[in-house]
């Protein structure tokens, strides 16, 4: 071979190398050229986002897909990235994800972190307890009663905010406090009810479980982002405002939510907002 091919082959394969370094560091891209895309999902969560094997199932999946294929990305694109509450602005900060759907609720407070296109469902706070306890029956019987719920979540800090003298346990994962609420060693659980019902619907826990049904919160789920990405927001929100229009979001709750018995409540679906 002659050095000129030589060097011609070298240059080749420097650009190769740099066509590749390039296709796997533009995770934050949302051309739908063939890269893939990360995304920020629960996977502890019946209903809403629930990791099976290599299966995703929830109405927040479903979101997501849908989202997702309007930015041009397929599902095989999809890289799932499990979002637990107290790590979600941190995914989106250092570029780990880019969005997140994950029952994420908007906030002032998150909003100094990251941005949100939505909302796209409206839930709210409730208790989970044993089928058998007639003694919780809202915010306003806790106490002497041992809490759980998640560290870095709105239902931690509302109960918190609401009963200052709460006996709260924070984990996780919700997954970990069902578990806990099951064996009795704590006697409820709180978070949203889209969540609880979830839970209380898992063959696991049939019969055994119920939801207070009694909501002390607002929560509006939103689709979290890199703050100050105007233009991903914009199209999220398109996305979003299209998904309740043409009927996909009624059957991502039907499909997801209706299974566990639970009907979403006033305000829903809601009109997303604008991006700022
Ligand atoms: N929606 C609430 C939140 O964003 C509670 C559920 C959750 O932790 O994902 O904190």
């Amino acid at each position: 071979m002659s050095a000129k091919k030589l060097a011609m082959g070298a240059l080749a394969g420097v650009l190769m190398l740099s066509l590749a370094a390039c296709g796997s560091g533009t995770t934050g891209s949302t051309s739908g050229s063939g890269d893939t895309i990360k995304i920020g999902i629960k996977f502890d969560q019946p209903g809403l986002g629930l990791k099976q094997g290599d299966t995703y199932t929830g109405m927040d999946v479903d979101v997501a897909k849908y989202v997702a294929d309007k930015l041009g990305y397929s599902e095989s694109q999809i890289e799932w990235t499990q979002a637990p509450s107290g790590q979600r602005e941190s995914l989106i900060e250092n570029g780990q994800v880019t969005y997140i759907v994950g029952t994420y609720s908007i906030t002032d407070k998150r909003k100094e972190k990251v941005s949100f296109a939505g909302p796209y469902f409206i839930a709210g706070q409730d208790l989970l307890v044993r089928a058998d306890d007639t003694s919780i029956t809202g915010v306003d019987a806790l106490s002497g009663k041992k809490l759980c719920s998640v560290t870095g979540s709105t239902s931690a800090q509302n109960v918190k905010d609401k009963v200052p003298d709460v006996n709260l346990q924070e984990f996780g994962t919700y997954s970990e406090c069902v578990a806990a609420l099951a064996a009795g060693s704590i006697d409820a659980l709180t978070t949203d009810d889209t969540i609880l019902a979830g839970y209380a619907a898992q063959e696991q826990y049939k019969g055994k479980l119920k939801v207070v049904g009694n909501t002390f919160s607002t929560e509006n789920y939103g689709i979290g982002l890199k703050k100050g990405d105007t233009e991903l927001c914009t199209k999220i929100t398109t996305a979003i405002t299209e998904m309740i229009s043409d009927g996909s979001w009624q059957t991502f709750v039907t499909n997801n939510l209706g299974p566990a018995g639970f009907t979403p409540g006033a305000g829903n679906p809601p009109t997303p907002a604008a991006c700022s």
